[in-house]
């Protein structure tokens, strides 16, 4: 394969753990550790994205080249390439757990493209660092299919996120504890190439600050500042604020686009949070089938549902909480720090409405509304009504009839119920509810088929729905590789009518209600 153009500032601008080796260990003083991935025993390609190869100046030629999986793999390294895993510590559920690090992802270096753009590319699976504490270092092939779909999936949603270059298969068998069936059996292992302009997360500044590295704390912030926010002018003094400002504006965004598509990310901890403002680490994630706030796909956060998907907004809050207090130290005032957390609520707020707005389509947000959306969310909850289906029927609604009927009203949602029982419990509410929202589109003067092409522009018909992942998980530990495909395919362009492909924007099947992969998923995925 061609060769790409490295400028590898991390490794270059901050200090390297002097130890080599990947035994277990705390590493003071040091942003990451260099450390070569474990090559692996047959690496096969399996999926990769044609837009994120693209990104890269790639082309087809370049991925089937035989030596791409093996660079893909771990088993061999481009002119350039200087790998190392990086050095961050957590807040897991809510409690300081320490020194964390990329225990099985290795950054293999800072890519440069065509047009002058940054793309780190991290290997995900690719065995052990100093940071594996008790674990391998590797990835099962569910996961990581999990993770190349939904990534960009999500791209393609827009909503930020890193991406995948590639799926690679390792050749080697990998155990898990399946928890649901208690018996660990050796699965495929694969390797996930992600791409993301930084993987910092809030982490790789709280560990510093957690052990009093100070002057470590500030290289890292300046650092980020000046090659991930470049867009940031003022003194030294102004530009850190701003940047804290910027990491509470971009992760406010975020969570008001995880509440419009219906994403939950299941392990919110501080070192899953990119300092990007970015979705990161795609574990046990999972997709509002029934509107649900209070559901979690974690299996490990069940009985507290810290991670549930009402509360992550709330949740990246307390997270910005624990950044603000890891770069006091450095800000050295807290009136400023407190005002970009406020400041944090305000624009989640704002930005939801927007998306709520869209969703719905209102042209403005009146009086009202508010309540109209209380009474929505109540519905859709009590009716079990499949959030993605209920809101692309409903840009089909017709508000002009002046007395909306009751049934034939009901009957263009007919797909969006999971029973017949919950329908029947809300079915005089919900029309009562159609009734208002007819009133409320009545009073803006957007024409219906203009309404109808706004809302679907909000409202995602296919998104990767936990059992359609799971299909294509099964049919790939056959080696059928044919439905990762042909899910990248259709999540390519999630807001469009494909023609054919009906089954993709279908609600979830009984079957999958509580099979395991389909519904719940532990830490450990
Ligand atoms: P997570 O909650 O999945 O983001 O992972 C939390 C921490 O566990 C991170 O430091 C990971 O690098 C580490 N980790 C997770 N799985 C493995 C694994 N199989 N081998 C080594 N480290 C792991
Ligand atoms: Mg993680
Ligand atoms: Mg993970």
């Amino acid at each position: 394969m061609k060769e790409l153009t490295f400028d590898n500032r991390f490794v270059r601008e901050l200090p390297a753990d002097p130890e080599p080796g990947v035994h277990v260990r705390q590493v003071h003083g040091a942003c990451y550790s260099r450390v070569m991935p474990t090559p692996v025993r047959k690496p096969q390609l399996l999926a990769w994205s044609p837009e994120v190869a693209a990104l890269l100046g790639l082309e087809e030629a370049d991925v089937r080249a035989p030596d791409f999986a093996d660079v893909f793999g771990g088993n061999a390294l481009l002119p350039g390439m200087e790998p190392y895993a990086a050095c961050y510590g957590g807040h897991q559920f809510g409690n300081w757990a320490g020194q964390l690090g990329d225990g099985r992802a290795i950054t293999l270096g800072e890519a440069v493209n065509g047009r002058g753009e940054r793309w780190e590319l991290q290997l995900k699976g690719a065995g052990s660092t100093p940071y594996s504490r008790h674990a391998d270092g590797r990835a099962v092939l569910r996961s990581s299919i999990r993770e190349f779909l939904c990534s960009e999936a999500m791209h393609h949603l827009g909503v930020p996120t890193t991406r995948a270059l590639c799926l690679v298969g390792t050749g080697e068998k990998v155990v898990r504890d399946m928890f649901y069936d208690g018996n660990p059996q050796p699965e495929p292992g694969a390797v996930v190439c992600r791409v993301s302009p930084s993987f910092i997360r809030f982490g790789n500044f709280e560990i510093f600050a957690s052990r009093g590295e100070g002057e470590l704390l500030g290289r890292l912030i300046d650092f980020t500042i000046a090659r991930d926010f470049p867009g940031i002018e003022g003194d030294a003094d102004e530009r850190r604020m701003r940047w804290f400002e910027e990491v509470c504006r971009r992760t406010a965004v975020l969570m008001a686009h995880w509440t419009r598509v219906g994403f939950v990310h299941g392990v919110m901890n501080t070192d899953n949070m990119s300092i990007l403002g970015l979705t990161i680490d795609y574990g046990p994630y999972g997709w509002i089938d029934d509107f649900d706030p209070d559901w979690t796909p974690n299996t490990t956060d069940a009985a507290g549902r810290r991670y549930r998907f009402g509360h992550q907004p709330q949740v990246a809050h307390w997270n910005l909480w624990q950044l603000a207090n890891a770069v006091y130290p450095v800000i050295g005032k807290v009136e400023p720090l407190e005002a970009a957390l406020l400041g944090y609520a305000d624009i989640y707020e704002a930005e939801n409405r927007r998306m709520t707005m869209a969703k719905l389509g209102f042209a403005d947000w009146q009086e009202g509304d508010s309540a109209l959306v209380a009474d929505l969310h109540r519905l859709l909850r009590d009716g079990e009504m499949d959030m993605t289906i209920f809101h692309r029927r409903l840009a089909g609604f017709d508000a002009e009839p002046a007395e909306v009927p009751g049934g034939s009203a009901l009957a263009l949602f007919a797909d969006a119920f999971y029973s017949d029982d919950r329908r029947e419990a809300v079915r005089e509410e919900f029309t009562a509810w159609l009734r208002r929202y007819a009133a409320r589109l009545r009073q803006q003067a957007v024409p219906q088929d203009r309404r109808k092409v706004e809302m679907n522009r909000a409202n995602p018909l296919y998104v990767p729905r936990n059992y359609l992942a799971q299909q294509a998980i099964d049919a790939a530990g056959e080696g059928d590789l044919s439905q990762v495909e042909e899910l990248l395919d259709v999540f390519r362009k999630p807001y469009e009518e494909q023609a054919g492909r009906e089954r993709f924007a279908a609600k979830r099947p009984d079957w999958a209600r509580h099979k395991a992969g389909c519904s719940m998923l532990s830490c450990s995925s």
